[in-house]
């Protein structure tokens, strides 16, 4: 019933004004500049320059889409993949190439996939870049992304919880017990959010371990073991060397198969703080989760303290953004998933200060559930998702979609951005049913 739909992660989505967006100012200047130099030291000037647009821009990743007689370069910003300059096929060429040497990979090697990192000079910056080269139909494509190389803790009141949600989830952090799980699809921000909740958990008398693959990013107080399955060291394996540390609060960096939940439950049965992330739509759909995992429901009632679940959405640019009423398919779009149709929203607009996209940053989007007695009863008679859902709706729990909507009347983000994110339909407060 939901009629939202997700965007397929590699279309560029169209500009508000349909005009092209100025993303690759230095290299289009770069490649414009007439000969002369010798062709090494332009190359070199030309993924300088390509690597300085992407940064100036906040992408994250930067694609060489090959195509018949060229190459497309386009930059993820804030999630979404656009669209930036046209390369003739010598200047791509030319630049996969070098970037290929940077990181270590063999340039003359294009049918097989290769994967390198190279330390680069960005601005003034001294920035990590994996470059990953695979052979496609059209020719060989080359994905670059920005690693970041300082991490700057993210606190918990900088996510974009609601106050209520936010009250909710740092009570749960202050008397933390069992397990604090984040639920939600790839890339929704759960990595995020489990080190927001590190950092309130990590008073200097705590000992935080974490069991993470990959490491994304190294933090200074915290004991980090890689999960290395290849050489043995599994997240079962690095579970019992872990316990052995003497830790207080244990990280697990995600659950993804009936052996990792066990050992989540085997952490979290010997009394420590268990943090971990797992893919499911909602906060109830968290516990069916589980369940596929292989759990009981006394294990899970026993064990679950705090259910997280989130989606990222693109903030509006403060800059342009419009007030307007929200247009006739918004309208329709809400009232088949019975919300309340708000008299104004925002649209974005599009500026150079946001990359002409109309939005900038991104900002979460939550549903938070404290589990109660109640809750632990009902999952210990094997309650469905629609009756637990009811039991939430009826204490006053706020849906992925309530939360969203008041990010939109906020003017926070826009109901476009809420479709194009998808997953928000599944719960409709008055429905006889839940939608999948
Ligand atoms: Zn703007």
């Amino acid at each position: 019933m939901t009629a939202s739909s997700r965007k397929p992660a590699d279309v560029s989505p169209a500009l508000p004004h349909g005009e092209q967006p100025l993303l690759s100012r230095l290299l289009e200047k770069c490649l414009e500049e007439p000969g002369g130099t010798e062709e090494s030291t332009r190359t070199i000037s030309l993924v300088q320059a390509l690597l300085e647009d992407a940064s100036r821009e906040r992408a994250s990743d930067i694609h060489l889409d090959p195509y018949r007689g060229g190459f497309q370069v386009r930059f993820r910003i804030d999630g979404v993949v656009i669209d930036t300059i046209a390369l003739k096929e010598g200047d791509g060429r030319r630049i996969a190439r070098a970037c290929k040497s940077l990181a270590g990979l063999e340039p003359a090697v294009s049918r097989i996939p290769q994967d390198g990192r190279a330390e680069v000079k960005i601005g003034n910056r001294l920035s990590a870049v994996r470059v990953s080269a695979a052979p496609t139909v059209a020719g060989e494509k080359l994905t670059l992304r920005i690693l970041e190389t300082e991490w700057n803790w993210i606190r918990l009141d900088q996510l974009g919880l609601s106050q209520p949600d936010f009250d909710l989830v740092r009570q749960a952090t202050r008397d933390a017990r069992g397990m604090i799980l984040l639920s939600g699809p790839t890339g929704s921000g759960k990595t995020t959010t489990l080190y927001a909740l590190l950092h309130e958990l990590r008073p200097d008398n705590k000992a935080i371990v974490t069991l993470e693959d990959p490491v994304e990013c190294i933090l200074d107080g915290i004991t980090q073991i890689q999960v290395n399955p290849r050489q043995g060291l599994t997240f079962a394996e690095g579970a019992k060397g872990l316990l052995r540390l003497d830790p207080d609060v244990i990280l697990m960096g995600e659950m993804r198969d009936s052996a990792s939940a066990r050992v989540a439950l085997d952490i979290a049965d010997t009394g420590h703080v268990f943090l971990s992330s797992l893919h499911a739509r909602d906060a109830v759909a968290t516990i069916t989760a589980l369940r596929n995992y292989g759990l009981e429901d006394f294990e899970i009632a026993a064990a679950v303290d705090l259910i997280v679940a989130q989606r990222l959405v693109r903030r509006l640019c403060l800059k342009c953004r419009k007030q307007q009423a929200p247009t006739a398919p918004e309208i329709k779009w809400l009232e088949t998933l019975q919300q309340p149709i708000p008299k104004k929203t925002w649209h974005a607009a599009g500026c150079p200060e946001c990359s002409m996209t109309g939005y900038r940053g991104r900002v979460g989007v939550f549903e938070v559930w404290r589990l109660h007695e109640e809750d632990a009863d009902l999952i210990l008679q094997h309650a469905d998702e629609h009756t637990l859902r009811r039991r939430l709706r009826k204490q006053g729990m706020s849906t992925l979609l309530e939360d969203d909507l008041g990010k939109v009347t906020e003017g926070i983000t826009t109901l476009a951005e809420m479709q194009a994110v998808g997953g928000f339909g599944f719960y409709t407060p008055g429905a006889t049913r839940t939608v999948a």
